[in-house]
């Protein structure tokens, strides 16, 4: 190691001494070796889906499952009725309790340093995860200019950049763009359906993407799936084929 490299070790430790590393969600205090930003309590309530869940939308299956053929892929009956047009879908956590603490703070408490523990939570925890997005392209979901201008960075983004660390071969292209800034928070389903229609576009990124390419749209959370479904929708058009959809949070 050189001497940057130690003088930044060494930096670290006495910042450390000085202003202990707190809990972003509960104020306590850290351990500060595997997670910078959460602590143990915290993460040990992080609601993972370890359950059966649906290979297109994530959603986890209960009763349902008894009406699947046990040889084919489980699709819930909402994608049943109404197919996507990407071929397979996975969430890291439920959004609810500190799933759903997680994904807030993140969009909502200029919390973009919380993404390097995200990373480690994904590898630590979601090996399949890691799997699924090896050898991607990962596309954020856009958001309009203007917030991301407020907000001073784009949440899925950085969820995009998190993934990518921990999984082999994958990169992040922003090949959309946002065209209107309305908020999809406090819509209903069938509002969020017609507001998300021409939200968004192609940027010329998508240029330097092949056609033929694994691709991976990216965002924070899922809950009609209207936003992804979208993406994936502008994506097909543009000539991509084996099309994907990543969520950290399910809900
Ligand atoms: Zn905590
Ligand atoms: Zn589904």
């Amino acid at each position: 190691m050189n001497f940057l490299g130690r003088a930044k070790i060494i930096l670290g430790f006495l910042l450390d001494c000085l202003f202990p590393r707190c809990c972003v969600l509960c104020n306590r205090k850290t351990d500060g070796d595997e997670y910078c930003n959460l602590c143990p309590s915290c993460v040990a309530k992080i609601p993972w889906i370890k359950t059966a869940r649906c290979s297109l939308c994530s959603r986890p299956m209960g009763d349902e499952i008894e009406s699947n053929s046990s040889d084919c892929a489980l699709v819930c009956n909402e994608c049943r009725d109404d197919p996507p047009c990407f071929s397979s879908g996975m969430s890291c956590w439920l959004y609810s309790g500190v799933g759903r603490d997680i994904v807030l703070t993140l969009k909502y408490r200029n919390a973009d340093f919380l993404a390097n523990d995200i990373s480690k939570l994904i590898k630590n925890n979601c090996q399949e995860v890691c799997s699924f997005a090896a050898n991607s392209v990962l596309i954020p979901v856009p958001l309009h200019y203007f917030r991301r201008v407020k907000r001073g960075y784009n949440q899925a983004e950085l969820i995009a950049h998190a993934v990518a660390k921990v999984a082999d071969g994958s990169r992040v292209v922003n090949a959309l763009s946002g065209k209107r800034k309305t908020s999809q928070a406090r819509l209903k389903r069938t509002e969020r359906l017609v507001n998300v229609k021409n939200m968004f576009e192609c940027s010329n990124a998508t240029d330097a993407i092949a056609k033929d390419s694994k691709i991976i749209v990216v965002d924070d959370v899922a809950t009609t799936g209207a936003t992804v479904r979208e993406c994936c929708r502008i994506l097909r058009m543009a000539g991509f084929i084996d099309l994907h959809v990543l969520t950290l949070s399910y809900g």
